[in-house]
């Protein structure tokens, strides 16, 4: 039969395919593409073999999981196997999973035990007589490598259980991981030291525990949850899932604090809701939620099928992460003229999205990630950022992968393109380049800047490419009838466009700052130099030296302001403001007229009665300034509970110290001659 030979074919091709992923994943640590690619050859082997099981053989990937442990650590036998989870990946998944349980329960009602599912590598810990004995990898599930010296190195594993309360004989289940934050400063150690960067925590943890060194491991940022007992010999144990969690915790194992109870699967399918939104908040990666039956005495009847337990389930997130092709880098210019490369894809889904592009920030970051054009490269949206390139996959590399380097003229323009001391952004030099006018437009039609409703980036490009406006100043000289000869442009929109740009011409002055697109002046920036100079006719007149007077402004900022407003097309375009009367001050009534005005503050420790914000945000509401550092020119330095460094220097300098009470008490009286 032609048609079963294809078939059988196929199967052998996608076992080929996922034995070879499996071993890049869990021997090598170092996989070639997402788990999402992965999941989905699995789904379509299951899909064949559900559909001809006369070709199920006991090794194919189906039936078991992970890979044989590497023999150089010793290998440890698991009394008990330590086997996968089935997958749900929408809640129809999930709902069959409950329907089968409670079908084979008999109708009986169970309750669940909902954990977030944590991306990092299993491990088994064994305690004999209250000592920690073995620590092992799941490994093939039936085989696991012994790395009890490396676990011994992960601080929040205990080496000792009180021998009172615990079984004589037992085994806990956990997943060690690495935080994010650590993640990250181990990649950037690594990228310094020339050394190839972990794709993702998973990765980084599972090859940070597969040391041959201990003294390696030791260094690596790791972190473990225990997610359950594997089982126990002479000591009774509780016959919940549940209990079961609170009673290691208290035998010293770190539990997960978001691990919940759940009646009913309504309240597991809101547990998953709750997490596929604040997933990125966790201080560590996780890639879906465990479902679990929460009676012991049901597990047991539930028992296991193939490699899975039908007691549990895993209900995945959508997927963040793909693996495509690398076509191209293109380059956008911004306002400011920095040249901004970005990755041109292979179109490829994430998390439920066609991505084409992502962003590639600089060119030293393109060589440090060693990105080549050609690469696959693994690419990642998560929440919602912009999608960004990870890396690449060296080992698909065909050797027709090109270095990226940056063009020495710009691609818009043809000016000279420098990189100045100190930046990590490539500039072109043309002050009067296309790209960074239109950005300019853009930047200054925004909501933190002017806020002119109704002109967003299509119709600012449209203003621009039909010359109606060459740079901002044009904007306020715009005529209902030149708006209407614009495409799908009505009246009434018109009109509308008319009375907010009317409108913007009272903003206040950080806005407008903000708005003129400086290099290096942002909102908080621009806030501090309208403070100061209280006009913009003031600020263009403003030495190095005065500017450099401004709190937390350096030479750089300082340089960048004279070099913006020494430019007589810059100049020209405040006039252009000024004669359409455009409020290029401050409203100096108001603001003498706030009780803080004059006034900086600066806060070190913690404070009980409000977060950081909002602390500034009430000094700012009240006209005083929120500074960061403590200055000669700081008034008061409020003090929280733990201060920092700021309190040694404003003793030094005997700035004024405010208690949070006191500093209470201040606000609560300005507040009063507001009113
Ligand atoms: P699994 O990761 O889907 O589920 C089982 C594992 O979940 C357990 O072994 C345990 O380590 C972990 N886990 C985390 N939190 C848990 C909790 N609270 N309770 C219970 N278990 C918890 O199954 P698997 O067999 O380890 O491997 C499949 C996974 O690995 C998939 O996500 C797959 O995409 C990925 N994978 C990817 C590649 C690749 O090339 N990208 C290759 C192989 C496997």
């Amino acid at each position: 039969m032609a048609d079963l030979d294809e078939v059988k074919q196929q199967i052998d091709k996608l076992r080929e395919q996922i034995n070879y992923h499996n071993y890049r994943y869990y021997v090598l640590d170092s996989p070639e593409i997402s788990d999402a690619e992965y999941d989905e050859l699995m789904r379509q082997l299951r899909e064949l073999e559900a559909k001809h099981p006369q070709f199920i053989t006991p090794d194919s990937p189906t039936q078991r999981v992970g890979a044989a442990p590497v023999e150089a650590f010793g290998v440890v036998e698991h009394p008990q196997p330590l086997l996968s989870l089935a997958n749900a990946f929408d809640d129809k998944d999930l709902e069959a999973w409950y329907r089968r349980a409670a079908d084979l329960l008999g109708g009986r009602k169970f309750d669940f035990v909902c954990e977030l599912k944590i991306d990092g590598l299993a491990v088994a810990l064994t305690y004999v007589d209250g000592l920690l004995e073995v620590g092992a990898t799941r490994g093939d599930g039936y085989r696991g490598e012994n790395i009890t010296q490396n676990l011994r190195t992960i601080k929040s594993i205990p080496l000792s259980v009180p021998r009172n309360k615990a079984p004589r004989r037992f085994e806990v289940r956990g997943e060690v991981y690495m935080p994010k934050t650590g993640f990250k400063k181990l990649n950037e150690q690594r990228a310094k030291e020339g050394l190839p960067l972990f794709a993702n925590p998973r990765n980084a943890a599972a090859g940070s525990v597969r040391q041959l060194d201990p003294r390696v491991t030791a260094q690596r940022p790791l972190d473990i949850f225990i997610y359950g007992l594997g089982w126990a010999e002479d000591g009774t144990v509780p016959d919940t899932h549940w209990e079961i969690l609170q009673y290691l915790k208290t035998l010293g194992f770190k539990i997960n604090p978001n691990v919940t109870h759940c009646n009913t699967i309504a309240e597991v399918r809101d547990y998953y809701r709750h997490w596929v939104e604040y997933r990125e908040t966790l201080p560590y990666d996780v890639d879906g939620v465990v479902v679990k039956v929460n009676p012991i005495a049901y597990q047991l009847e539930l028992g296991y099928v193939g490699r899975e337990p039908r007691w549990a389930i895993a209900y995945k997130f959508p997927a963040t992460q793909a693996t495509t092709r690398l076509i191209d880098i293109g380059i956008n210019v911004g306002r400011t003229g920095s040249l901004n490369p970005y990755a041109i894809l292979e179109p490829v889904q994430v998390g439920g999205v066609t991505v084409r592009s992502a962003a590639l920030h600089n060119e030293e970051d393109i060589h440090r990630k060693d990105i080549r054009i050609g690469d696959w490269v693994i690419v990642q949206r998560a929440g919602e950022v912009i999608p960004e390139v990870v890396g690449p996959v060296v080992s698909r590399r065909t050797g027709e992968e090109r270095v990226f380097h940056m063009p020495d003229h710009c691609p818009v323009c043809g000016a000279e393109v420098i990189k100045p001391e100190g930046e990590a952004m490539h500039r072109c030099t043309n002050a009067a380049c296309p790209a960074q006018a239109l950005e300019r437009i853009k930047h200054f039609v925004t909501r933190g800047a002017m806020d002119i409703e109704g002109i967003g980036e299509k119709l600012a490009q449209a203003l621009f490419e039909n010359g109606l406006v060459k740079d901002v100043g044009d904007i306020y000289y715009l005529t209902k009838e030149q708006l209407l000869k614009l495409e799908r442009m009505g009246d009434k929109s018109a009109s509308n466009i008319l009375d907010s740009i009317e409108k913007s011409k009272d903003r206040p002055l950080p806005r407008v700052v903000f708005a003129l697109g400086i290099t290096h002046v942002g909102e908080e920036t621009a806030e501090l130099l309208a403070e100061h100079f209280h006009s913009i006719d003031e600020l263009a007149k403003a030495t190095r030296e005065q500017l450099m007077e401004v709190p937390s402004i350096g030479p750089k900022i300082a340089d960048s302001i004279v070099a913006f407003f020494r430019q007589e097309q810059n100049r020209k375009i405040i006039e252009k403001l000024r004669r359409a009367g455009v409020r290029l001050e401050e409203k100096k009534a108001e603001v003498k007229a706030l009780p803080l005005a004059g006034l900086e503050f600066v806060i070190t420790g913690r404070l009980d009665s409000f977060t950081r914000q909002e602390a500034e945000a009430r000094i700012k509401a009240l006209g005083g300034r929120a500074g960061s550092d403590v200055t000669r020119k700081t008034n008061f330095l409020v003090v929280g509970a733990d201060p920092g460094s700021k309190l040694a220097r404003a003793q030094a300098l005997g700035t004024k110290q405010l208690s949070e009470a006191e500093f209470l008490d201040l606000l609560r009286h300005a507040e009063s001659q507001l009113k």
